[in-house]
């Protein structure tokens, strides 16, 4: 609402002074200008310039006030998320297929029976291997008795028979990160590899 060439050579002083500002504001006062303006008053109400004090710059995002790449670099990854199985599903040696059905998996965006019923489509009543529980994500990868009797076989062939889910461990997410930290770092890839296609 306020031309150019005001905002141009206006200076914060001059537009402070005596409330000039308001003076600037050119076209149509709608009610949405009516609120900004009212809003600008009270954020600028306790703003008295020092006579002869020179502006200076602050940098809002670190404490000193003084600019520094890192804080930038920083700040944008403000509000991001991490994914924390990212190394185990993007790190192996599997197919990308089987990595993609992982991930689906991590998020739970399989359609497994509890995700059928939220959107009131057909689904079974109960876990068609074992007939005992709703069938979920993290009960036909971990729970299943089915699923602790394979991950139990396939591990065995390796030697890691005791790493197979136990009837504690009820999230495949979980219960996989727990797996794969027990082992030591030079044989995670591959064991990473191992459960992917397993799943
Ligand atoms: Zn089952």
């Amino acid at each position: 609402m306020v031309p150019k060439r005001i905002v141009n050579k206006r200076t914060v002083s001059e537009a402070l002074h005596n409330f000039r500002w308001t003076g600037d504001i050119h076209g149509e006062v709608t009610p949405l200008v009516i609120g900004q303006v009212i809003q600008l008053c009270n954020i600028i109400s306790d703003i008295h310039l020092q006579i002869g004090v020179q502006d200076k710059h602050i940098w809002r995002l670190s404490s000193s006030g003084q600019y520094t790449a890192q804080s930038a670099y920083e700040t944008l990854f403000q509000g991001s998320t991490s994914f924390g199985p990212w190394e185990r599903i993007w790190r192996s040696w599997a197919p990308s297929k089987c990595r993609f059905f992982l991930w689906l998996v991590a998020h739970n965006r399989c359609w497994m029976a509890d995700r059928l019923a939220k959107r009131n489509m057909p689904r079974p009543a109960l876990c068609l291997l074992c007939d005992q529980e709703e069938e979920t994500i993290n009960h036909l990868l971990t729970t299943c008795v089915f699923a602790r009797q394979f991950w139990f076989s396939l591990l065995q062939r390796i030697g890691l028979g005791l790493l197979a889910p136990q009837p504690s461990d009820i999230n495949f997410d979980k219960w996989w990160q727990a797996a794969v930290s027990s082992v030591d770092s030079s044989r995670r890839r591959g064991l990473n590899s191992l459960i992917i296609l397993g799943a």
